[in-house]
C-alpha cells in the first residue's frame, strides 16, 4: 500500500474525530439533527485549522445514504466518494486560482439543476475572498434566490474582504487557532497509533513551530519521522526545524539575571553552534519575557504547555518586574533592528548586551553606600565577598539595639534596607520585604510588619524565598514571622524612601518659589511658577 501523508490519512471523518472547534461543531451538530439548515455557510480562520474538513464532513452528513444526520455513515459510497474527494455534488472551487467572471457564471449556471447522486449539491468555495467584483455579484444572485438543493460552504482566511450583501447571507463561524494541548493531544495519539516512539520534548518542538495550525503540525511531524529515520528525538527535531533548545533561553535569561555580560556571551557563542536563526531567538526570549512578566503578576496563569514552567517562575524570582518590562521593550526594538545589523550573531549580541547596559541602577538606600547589585553571588570573584562582611558586622547584633531603639526608631528601618541589599532577593520577594517593617531578631525568629497597605505582595513563595536568604545571611536557620494587621509601628524601607521623595521634592518646590531671580521674573513678567514641572536635583 502506498504511503499516505498523515495530514491526510488522519483527517477527521466525522464530527466527533475534529479536534478543537467546539463551537462549530455543536451548532452544525444541531443544525442538523434538528432540521434547521441554513443555505450559506462560511467559515473564517487562519490556514489549517479546519475549514475545509469541516465542510466535507457537513457534505457527508447531508448527502450520505443512510439519510440527513450530524453522524454520517463514512461506509455507504457517497460517504467513501466524498472521503476520496471524488463525489460529484460536491463541488470544490479555489476561488484563488479561478477569478474570472466566466469561470464563476458557468460553475453557478448549473446551481439550477437537481443533483445527480446526492440529495444536496454542495458547493465549497475556498478563499472566496478573492473572486473578483463580477463573480461576487453572480454568487450574490445565487445567494439571494437559492435553490432548495444547494449549500454553499464558504470559507476564508479573510473575512474582511468580502461584501457585506455576501456576509450578510451567510451563516458565519470563526474558526479558532488550535491551542498547543490540541495539537500535542493529536499528535500523541497520531504516534501511538502508528506506533512511533517520541521524545516529549520533540512533540512540544513540533506542534509550537505549527503555529496553531492542525495541517502543519501534522505535515512536521512526517517530515520529523522521516528524519528522524521513525523515532521522534527532540534534538533531531530541533535541528530539522532549525529552532534551538529552548533551555538556551532561559540559560541567556539566567545569564541577564546575573548581570553576566561574559556568560551571556558564552551562551550566544554555543547556541551558535546550531546555526539558529537569530531573529526567531529573539522572538523566542521576548516571548519568554512576557511569560515570566505575566509569572511575576500571576504565578498561577503559567501553565506548563511549553514545559518550561518552572524555569519561567525562577526566572520570575530572579529578575526585577522593572527590569523584565525594560528587557522586553529592547527586544522588540531589537526585533526591529535585528536585519540592519551587518551578521545576525553580532545584531543579537548586541541587543543582549544592550539589555545589561541600560539596566536601571537599583535604589540604593541611605544606609548602605555603594550600589546595589554588587551581590552578584558566584562569578565575580572579589567584590562581593568584600561587601558581605563589611554588611554584616552592623546588623551582627541587632536584637538589642533594636529593642532599644523601639518603635519609629530610623536606625532599625536603614538597617532593615542594609540587609535587603546583601540578599540577592528579587522581584516580588524583594518588593514585599522593602515594604515591611522590621523588629529585630528573637529567639532565631526575624520579626516583621507588612505595610497593610501592601498585602498583596504577601506569597507563601516570597515568604519562603526571604526566609532562605534571610537564613543565608545569618548563617544559621531563621524563621521569619511577617504580622499584617495593625498600624506599623515603625517605618519600612519603602515607606521611607516615598517620604524622603516626598521631602525633597517639597524643599525643591519652596527653595523655587523662595528664589530672589524667579521672584524678579514673576513681578517683571507677571509670571508664575508650574509647581508640577519642579523636580528634585539628583
Ligand atoms: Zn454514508
Amino acid at each position: 500500500m502506498s504511503y499516505q501523508v498523515l495530514a491526510r490519512k488522519w483527517r477527521p471523518r466525522n464530527f466527533t474525530e475534529l479536534v478543537g472547534q467546539d463551537h462549530v461543531q455543536r451548532a452544525l451538530v444541531n443544525a442538523l439533527d434538528n432540521d434547521r439548515l441554513h443555505h450559506a455557510y462560511l467559515f473564517t480562520g487562519t490556514r489549517g485549522v479546519g475549514k475545509t474538513t469541516i465542510a466535507r464532513i457537513f457534505a457527508k452528513a447531508l448527502n450520505c445514504e443512510e439519510g440527513v444526520s450530524s453522524s454520517p455513515c463514512g461506509k455507504c459510497s457517497a460517504c467513501e466518494e466524498i472521503n476520496e474527494g471524488r463525489f460529484i455534488d460536491l463541488i470544490e472551487v479555489d476561488a484563488a486560482s479561478r477569478t474570472k467572471v466566466e469561470d464563476t457564471r458557468e460553475l453557478l449556471e448549473n446551481v439550477q439543476y437537481a443533483p445527480t447522486r446526492g440529495r444536496y449539491k454542495v458547493y465549497l468555495i475556498d478563499e472566496v475572498h478573492m473572486l473578483s467584483g463580477h463573480s461576487f455579484n453572480a454568487l450574490l444572485k445565487t445567494l439571494e434566490e437559492p435553490p432548495p438543493h444547494v449549500k454553499f460552504l464558504l470559507a476564508t482566511t479573510d473575512p474582511q474582504r468580502l461584501p457585506v450583501t455576501i456576509l450578510s447571507r451567510c451563516l458565519q463561524f470563526n474558526l479558532k487557532s488550535l491551542t498547543l494541548p490540541q495539537i500535542t493531544g493529536q499528535i500523541d495519539t497520531i504516534l501511538e497509533q502508528e506506533q512511533v516512539s517520541s521524545e516529549e520534548g520533540a512533540v512540544r518542538q513540533l506542534a509550537f513551530a505549527a503555529n496553531g495550525s492542525m495541517r502543519d503540525a501534522l505535515s512536521l511531524l512526517d517530515q520529523a519521522i522521516a528524519y528522524g529515520d521513525g523515532g521522534l528525538r527532540e534534538d533531531e527535531v530541533c535541528t530539522m526545524l532549525g529552532t534551538i533548545d529552548r533551555d538556551v533561553i532561559y540559560r541567556l535569561l539566567d545569564a541577564l539575571s546575573q548581570d553576566d555580560a561574559a556568560l551571556v556571551l558564552e551562551e550566544i557563542g554555543k547556541a551558535d553552534a546550531f546555526a539558529p536563526d537569530y531573529s526567531s531567538l529573539l522572538a523566542d526570549v521576548v516571548s519568554a519575557l512576557q511569560r515570566i512578566a505575566i509569572a511575576q503578576t500571576l504565578p498561577d496563569a503559567i501553565d506548563d504547555s511549553f514545559g518550561d514552567r518552572d524555569a519561567v517562575l525562577a526566572l520570575a524570582g530572579k529578575l526585577s518586574t522593572e527590569d523584565v518590562q525594560l528587557y522586553y521593550q529592547i527586544g522588540l526594538i531589537g526585533r526591529r533592528d535585528l536585519p540592519l545589523s551587518p551578521e545576525p550573531r553580532g545584531g543579537f549580541e548586541m541587543v543582549m548586551l544592550r539589555m545589561l547596559a541600560f539596566r536601571p541602577a537599583a535604589w540604593v538606600p541611605d544606609a548602605v553606600p555603594g550600589r546595589a547589585r554588587s551581590q552578584a553571588p558566584q562569578q565575580s570573584a572579589g567584590e562581593p565577598v568584600v561587601l558581605k562582611p563589611s554588611a554584616r558586622p552592623a546588623v551582627g547584633t541587632p536584637a538589642p539595639a533594636d529593642k532599644a531603639g523601639g518603635a519609629g526608631s530610623g536606625t532599625s528601618t536603614g538597617e532593615w534596607a542594609g540587609i535587603i541589599e546583601t540578599l540577592s532577593l528579587k522581584g516580588m520577594a524583594r518588593e514585599m520585604s522593602l515594604n515591611c517593617a522590621f523588629h529585630g531578631v528573637d529567639d532565631d525568629i526575624v520579626q516583621l510588619s507588612l505595610d497593610p497597605a501592601h498585602t498583596h505582595l504577601l506569597g507563601k513563595a516570597r515568604e519562603e524565598q526571604l526566609e532562605a536568604a534571610l537564613c543565608e545571611y545569618y548563617q544559621r536557620k531563621v524563621t521569619v514571622r511577617i504580622t499584617k494587621e495593625g498600624k506599623l509601628e515603625s517605618e519600612t524601607p519603602a515607606g521611607q524612601r516615598t517620604r524622603e521623595q516626598h521631602e525633597r521634592q517639597q524643599q525643591a518646590e519652596e527653595s523655587i518659589l523662595q528664589d530672589e531671580n524667579v521672584k524678579a521674573i514673576q513681578n517683571a513678567f507677571g509670571g508664575s511658577v508650574n509647581q508640577d514641572s519642579i523636580r528634585p536635583r539628583d
